[in-house]
């Protein structure tokens, strides 16, 4: 055989057509999506054909069973979605990679009943007229946090870009070198404020930073003092870092503006639930910072959105920058942020029904029983596999308390017929993928990340596998 031979043995897509398996398959996936995987299909093999050595060719056959099973199983996965949900098994909260904050079930309806139907998104009931989108938040924000104003975009990434732009625009920003952070997903303070056209000014060294530092950099092109709060590490040993009160007092006496980055939204005291405290947005607000930004969708556990609070002032005109319009949120968004919001106003309903808070605040106790309970559904599946429940720590992820190390309880897997790395695989690959992490050649499953409705299907991938 030579390869033109062997081109010329490939089907045509009307022959594929004809083919019995391929006109069962039209019944269930459209015929355009059939076509256009048998056109790949065929495409990839003339490229293989013609990319292999002489030697190679004289042996080849084309199998056509194997094709049309390949046609079969890429037309069907192509139906199929591919953003869709897994089990996070990391006992990383706010996992970055698996979509961080989860929204809470009981908000369903609110953000539904406005996706899928007409809103008074940007419509004034009382008056009849032209509304804000940002008004449905605005007054649940101020309660919340003190603050005077505040505007929500699309993320805080560009929460703080609109900030600046409107601030410091051809204008210069003094900022510790300590706090020149990159965050996950490229995010890096110095490119973000070279984009939004403010001059960085950083002042100090890595480890320290003075006020004076900060007071000796000052001079009359000088649009703001910025705080960044380095979510994502902490530098530790010989160190020193201005507080937030002394900067603001620098601030008052210049007459420049005070701007905290604080990254995540943190509304309530963590160190009232036995974690470490992390600085909220009231404080910062109640301590006088003229701007606060922060995110949505981390410790604030709502949807992906950078939340700016502050002066009126201030806010009026960064309302009046394009570039809210350019970051401005969607109507999803606003039902999903304002929903979350109204959560915050009972804490007890707070806790329970937020789901990042939930997970945080899990007891060791309560963890240990959804174990127990795990790992007996595993037992009594008679599954080729050693387990056993074991002590370990959960982070919190997403940039958020580095520091913390919440003690969990896990459940550790050993298949007795394959590697850790092959059963993570296949995990991986199951129908509702199962995300896990290995250790010490074992799989690990943290309950606290794992919701006791995925028990079974946990249990039934397991079973499949072995
Ligand atoms: C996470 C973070 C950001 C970016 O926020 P996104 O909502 O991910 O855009 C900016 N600044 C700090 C300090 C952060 O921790």
């Amino acid at each position: 055989m030579n390869k033109k031979m062997i081109l010329s043995s490939l089907p045509s897509v009307d022959e594929f057509l004809n083919n019995s398996l391929i006109k069962n398959l039209m019944k269930e996936v459209p015929r355009k999506v059939v076509i256009e995987n048998i056109r790949h299909c065929i495409q990839n093999h003339r490229t293989k054909i013609l990319t292999m050595k002489e030697k190679q060719v004289e042996s080849y056959v084309i199998e056509h069973e194997l094709l049309i099973q390949e046609i079969i199983k890429k037309s069907k996965s192509f139906l199929e979605m591919n953003l869709k949900e897994v089990i996070n098994a990391t006992g990383v909260v706010l996992h970055t990679n698996l979509g961080r904050a989860l929204l809470s079930d009981s908000i369903k309806e609110e953000i539904w009943s406005v996706a899928s139907g007409y809103s008074n998104l940007e419509l004034n009931i009382h008056t009849g007229k032209r509304g804000s989108r940002y008004s449905h938040v605005v007054d649940i924000i101020k309660f919340l946090t003190g603050a005077e104003d505040a505007l929500v975009v699309n993320n805080n990434a560009a929460a703080v870009m609109l900030v600046l732009s409107t601030v410091a625009k051809d204008k210069e920003i003094i900022v510790s070198r300590g706090q020149l952070v990159e965050i996950g997903g490229s995010f890096r303070v110095p490119d973000v404020m070279e984009q939004s056209g403010a001059k960085l000014v950083d002042v100090g060294t890595t480890n320290k930073t003075h006020l004076w530092d900060y007071e000796e950099a000052i001079g009359e092109n000088t649009a703001a003092l910025l705080k960044v709060h380095t979510s994502n590490y902490k530098i530790l040993g010989f160190t020193e870092e201005v507080d937030l009160k002394d900067l603001i007092n620098v601030g008052k006496r210049n007459n420049i503006p005070v701007i905290e980055d604080l990254g995540s939204g943190v509304l309530i005291d963590f160190k009232k639930y036995g974690l470490i405290h992390e600085p909220t947005v009231q404080e910062s607000v109640a301590l006088g910072t003229d701007i606060v930004t922060f995110s949505g969708d981390k410790l604030l556990g709502g949807p992906q959105a950078g939340i700016i609070v502050g002066n009126k002032e201030w806010i009026d005109k960064m309302k009046k920058n394009p570039l809210t319009r350019a970051f401005r949120i969607d109507k999803l968004t606003m039902a999903a942020l304002e929903a979350t919001l109204k959560l915050y106003l009972d804490e007890d309903e707070m806790i329970n029904k937020i789901p990042t808070l939930r997970m945080l605040t899990e007891t060791l106790e309560s963890i240990e029983e959804r174990a127990k309970e795990l790992y007996n559904l595993l037992l009594d599946a008679n599954i080729d596999i050693n387990c056993k429940i074991k002590d370990d720590f959960s982070q919190v992820g997403g940039g958020s308390l580095p520091l913390e190390k919440l003690p969990t309880k896990v459940i550790a897997i050993q298949a007795k017929c394959m590697s850790a790395a092959k059963l993570e695989q296949k995990l991986r690959y199951n129908r509702v993928p199962i995300i896990a992490r290995i250790q010490d050649e074992q799989l690990i499953l943290d309950l606290r990340t794992i919701k006791n409705q995925q028990f079974n299907e946990i249990k039934e991938a397991l079973t499949d596998i072995s």
